[in-house]
């Protein structure tokens, strides 16, 4: 039953650019090389899946990403039976994918997956890394190239959307943050191939919709919806329908709010 996988088509051929927030490379890299899963913390958009494709390309391996949602089950994970052409065929999920092959799996948002998927991964988030497949009655020994990846916002507060203990306790937590000012405005340049100097007002923008946070908004803009809107504005976009396209209504339908994230950006640009 064990299959020979090679997972080629997961690798990660060019580096992809990541400015790195702080030790999170090392962090990383460390926790891999001890067979100990990784916890990535923080709000949407700030580069934790640009980091997994970095880090996958650093150390040359697979990388298998699945976006967790609502209906995601144990079985997307690690597979399930299929009836091709009469006959009954077993076909491994990402997760089952990513330890055979010895990979990378990372499962992002794992708090919006049902509650079954948490018990797959936890023999293999602690020093057991093995993976039941109760279904075809295997047990998958994950080699020492494996790795399990989580990402989880803590930002939503939420009793249904908290990670248990019984699971964050088994991995290395990097935190993730919006990046400081300075490494903020190169990202959206290199990025966007915005100039400087407005990629350095975009920067203070954002800083404005952070502080909206929790007086009326959810989140403020992200990194990626200040690249969205760099790119926009290379693209020859003026810059305040550039802000109010990629920025005030992707982060709210409310009338007030987005009269005062447009006054916000008309101060600047
Ligand atoms: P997350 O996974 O945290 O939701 P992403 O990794 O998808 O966020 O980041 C969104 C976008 O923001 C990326 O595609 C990239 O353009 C940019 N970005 C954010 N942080 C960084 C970083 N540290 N280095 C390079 N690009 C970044």
């Amino acid at each position: 039953m064990t299959a020979e996988y090679t997972l080629n088509e997961y690798l990660i051929p060019e580096q992809p650019f990541y400015a790195a927030q702080n030790n999170e490379i090392e962090l990383f890299e460390a926790a891999y090389k001890n067979g100990i899963p990784v916890l990535l913390k923080g709000p949407t958009g700030c580069g934790k899946t640009r980091f997994m494709e970095h880090m996958a390309w650093r150390l040359k391996r697979p990388l298998i990403t699945v976006s967790c949602h609502d209906d995601l089950t144990a079985a997307d994970l690690v597979g399930r039976y299929l009836i091709v052409g009469g006959e009954t065929r077993w076909a491994d999920g990402p997760l089952s994918r990513a330890v055979r092959g010895g990979g990378i799996c990372y499962l992002d948002e794992i708090v919006e997956a049902r509650k079954d998927t948490t018990v797959v991964i936890h023999p293999l988030a602690d020093d057991r890394r093995v993976l039941p497949i109760e279904k075809t009655g295997e047990l998958l020994q994950a080699t020492g190239d494996f790795c399990l990846a989580i990402s989880y916002n803590p930002g939503y507060q939420s009793v249904l959307k908290d990670l248990k203990q019984s699971t964050r306790q088994r991995f290395v937590s990097i935190e993730f943050d919006y990046p400081t000012a300075t490494l903020e405005t190169d990202i959206i340049t290199s990025e966007s191939g915005l100039d400087h100097e407005m990629a350095a007002r975009l920067v203070k923008f954002a800083g404005m919709t952070r502080n909206l946070k929790g007086s009326g908004l959810e989140e403020g803009a992200s990194t990626r919806l200040l690249v969205h809107a760099g790119k926009l504005m290379v693209t020859g976009v003026d810059p305040r329908s550039s802000c109010r396209g990629a920025i005030s209504e992707t982060l709210t339908d409310d009338p007030d709010m987005l009269k005062a994230i447009n006054e916000l950006s008309a101060s600047l640009f």
